[in-house]
């Protein structure tokens, strides 16, 4: 089983690097950020208590995005492995991540870091802002909080990884497909 964690900055391209690792590896994607989008589309409870944080460029509570991911999880038993996708983003996320999948008799293959400069990342969002209509993605203060949260709550989990041999820095710059290769060459060196 291949379970992989996709880990960078907002903007560093996970979301984009996912949608192309579950089709060659026949993964199934959790992405938190569309998880919970999808919660605030639909008006849920969850949705609600998530919103306030996600328009302010804050981290949404450990419990709830916990807990969404082990619903998630539990449905689906028979995967083939996982992308996780802005999961897990802090180390109490990154300790539960590893219970819930030990208990399942899995564990992470292996944590792939994509590096990208603060600059091109601000520049990536403010776009991605125009095109998807994100409110997020539309306000360079909410992107600087986004990257500062990242940098301060987000980061350690390098040292997380690093100390389970885990830990994989891949350049985020050039093409997509380039980038895609560099995951692939990586993921090919991991143990499964
Ligand atoms: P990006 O990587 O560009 O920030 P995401 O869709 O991954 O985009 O996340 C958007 C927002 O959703 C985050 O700023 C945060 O508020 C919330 N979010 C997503 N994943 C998590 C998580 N694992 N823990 C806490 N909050 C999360």
């Amino acid at each position: 089983m291949l379970n992989l964690i996709l880990f960078g900055p907002p903007g560093a391209g996970k979301g984009t690097q996912a949608d192309f690792l579950i089709e060659k590896f026949k993964l199934n994607h959790i992405s938190t950020g569309n998880l919970l989008r999808r919660q605030i589309a639909s008006g849920t409870e969850l949705g609600l208590a998530a919103k306030s944080y996600m328009d302010k460029g804050f981290l949404v509570p450990d419990s709830i995005v916990i807990g969404m991911i082990r619903t998630k999880l539990l449905k689906n038993k028979e995967a083939n492995g996982y992308v996780f996708d802005g999961f897990p983003r802090t180390v109490a996320q990154a300790k539960s991540l590893d219970d819930l999948l030990s208990e399942n008799g899995m564990a992470i293959s292996g944590m792939l870091c994509l590096e990208v400069e603060k600059k091109e990342l601000i520049d990536r969002l403010l776009y991605r802002g125009i095109t998807s209509g994100r409110p997020d993605d539309q306000d360079v203060s909410i992107i600087e909080n986004r990257i500062q949260v990242y940098t301060e709550k987000t980061m350690p989990l390098k040292d997380y990884y690093k100390a389970q041999n885990k830990y994989y820095r891949v350049d985020g710059t050039g093409s997509v497909e380039k980038i895609a290769q560099r995951l692939i060459e990586t993921i090919s060196t991991l143990g499964t």
